[in-house]
């Protein structure tokens, strides 16, 4: 059951404006946590001098990530801060010293689904869409994949970084998609977009042509449609079955920052580094999307593009949707930083449910909105979770669409963490 809401997409201020490059940062903050699993493992010491690019910590385990360097010069602390979302860890700061290029690898030769997996995890590539699963854990799928998925909807309003990337950077992101397929074992590859994306539309069917390998779906507009249960069965009609994932219906789905960067580590020996994120708001003149090193600090980035910020300024990372208010301005982008928006926190008078029933006609996950908040209310999590709490994906829909200003979404996040 899919339904979803027609929302405005805020996207004309960036999209069709090039990726701009920040200056290297004086320093960076590497969060030793910035993807599912268990945390890196962080082999520099204080003091230590380490080149762009270098690894400084290490994955423990198979859900875990390599992190690297993303300016050269010295480490300056090992010490515990709070990301963006407030959850401490163990973090490398790194003081910006001398020469900056790029400690590279050497490409992969022979490309087996192997060697792929091996190289995206030697680089420390995690989805970059948000989830921050481990890319190499992802491309080898526990059940048979006929069917991968290059994800370029980017439906969250503000965001176009994905949408930039496959302008600017297409036969790149659609190489690194292939290899991808590969690893995955896929023998189809497709390419789900909404229909708002002209330019890169048809820049892919340019890149793609006729190799028959890779099949555009072009979709319509609504949101969630980059949710990727969402995007699967708007496209092959399957529906992945509750708790379950992607594989269990064949399919993998994948990010385009995170096939673009498997193309780099496999071809051009590149770690992951840096990223492309959009800076937008409505408290911005400019919006813009910027390639920044991982580790830069929110703070710098607000201050280089001067935002002017007021008392009710709210700065959150990803889109109005489906994104989280920034607990400290101080702390750093991690490799899952798709966007930084900059608002007005508007009051919103919450009333009691008044049983209307839109949250229902818009779940796209076809849950009971009003029925969870009745339990999260009564403090029954069991309830919320029998009535299939762990399907939201928090997309925001109910909250959005609700006339008596209900968190719902918020309810839903508090419940999970309960839970
Ligand atoms: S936030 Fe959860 S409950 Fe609300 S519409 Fe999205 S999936 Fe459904
Ligand atoms: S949309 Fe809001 S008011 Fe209407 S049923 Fe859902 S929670 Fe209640």
């Amino acid at each position: 059951m899919l339904r979803g809401i027609k929302i405005h997409s805020y996207k004309e201020s960036t999209r069709h404006e090039k990726i701009e490059g920040l200056p290297f940062p004086e320093k960076v903050t590497l969060y030793a946590s910035q993807h599912i699993g268990a945390h890196s493992r962080i082999i520099v010491k204080k003091n230590e001098q380490v080149r762009r690019g270098q690894a400084v910590a290490q994955p423990q385990g198979r859900c875990s990530s390599y992190l690297h360097a993303s300016i050269g010069g010295k480490v300056q602390d090992i010490t515990v801060l709070p990301r963006p979302d407030g959850l401490v860890c163990e973090a490398v700061v790194i003081a910006r010293e001398g020469d900056q290029a790029i400690q590279l690898m050497e490409p992969v030769k022979d490309i087996t689904p192997e060697s792929i997996r091996s190289r995206v995890s030697e680089a420390g590539i995690v989805g970059m869409g948000g989830a921050g699963f481990p890319a190499s854990v992802k491309l080898d799928p526990p059940k048979p994949v006929q069917t991968a998925f290059l994800n370029a909807c980017e439906c969250e309003p503000y965001l176009t970084a994905d949408e930039r990337l496959l302008i600017e950077d297409a036969k790149k992101v659609v190489e690194g998609f292939r290899l991808v397929k590969k690893a995955v074992g896929a023998e189809k590859g497709i390419i789900g977009i909404e229909d708002d994306k002209k330019h890169a539309i048809g820049v892919l069917r340019q890149v793609t042509g006729s190799s028959g390998d890779i099949e555009l779906s072009v979709l319509p507009k609504v949101y969630p449609q980059g949710y990727e249960k969402m995007l699967i069965t708007a496209v092959t009609g399957k529906e992945v079955p509750s708790g379950g994932l992607p594989h269990d219906v064949g399919v993998s789905v994948h990010n385009v920052g995170t096939c673009l960067a498997v193309y780099e580590a496999v071809n051009e020996g590149k770690p992951l580094i840096e990223r492309v994120l959009t800076l937008a708001g409505p408290q911005l003149i400019d919006s813009v999307n910027i390639r920044v090193s991982i580790g830069t600090g929110i703070r710098e980035i607000i201050d280089y593009y001067q935002v002017i910020r007021t008392a009710s300024s709210r700065i959150l990372i990803g889109g109005p949707m489906m994104g989280f208010a920034v607990d400290d301005i101080d702390s750093a982008v991690m490799k899952t930083t798709s966007g930084i928006l900059v608002d007005n926190a508007g009051k919103t008078v919450e009333h009691p449910c008044s049983g209307c029933g839109k949250c229902v006609d818009v779940c796209p996950m076809g849950l009971v909105p009003q029925r969870l908040n009745r339990f999260y209310d009564g403090k029954d999590y069991a309830g919320m979770k029998s009535e299939g709490l762990l399907d939201c994906m928090e997309c925001g829909c109910c909250a959005y669409i609700c006339p008596c200003g209900v968190p719902l979404t918020y309810k839903f996040k508090a419940g999970k963490r309960k839970l």
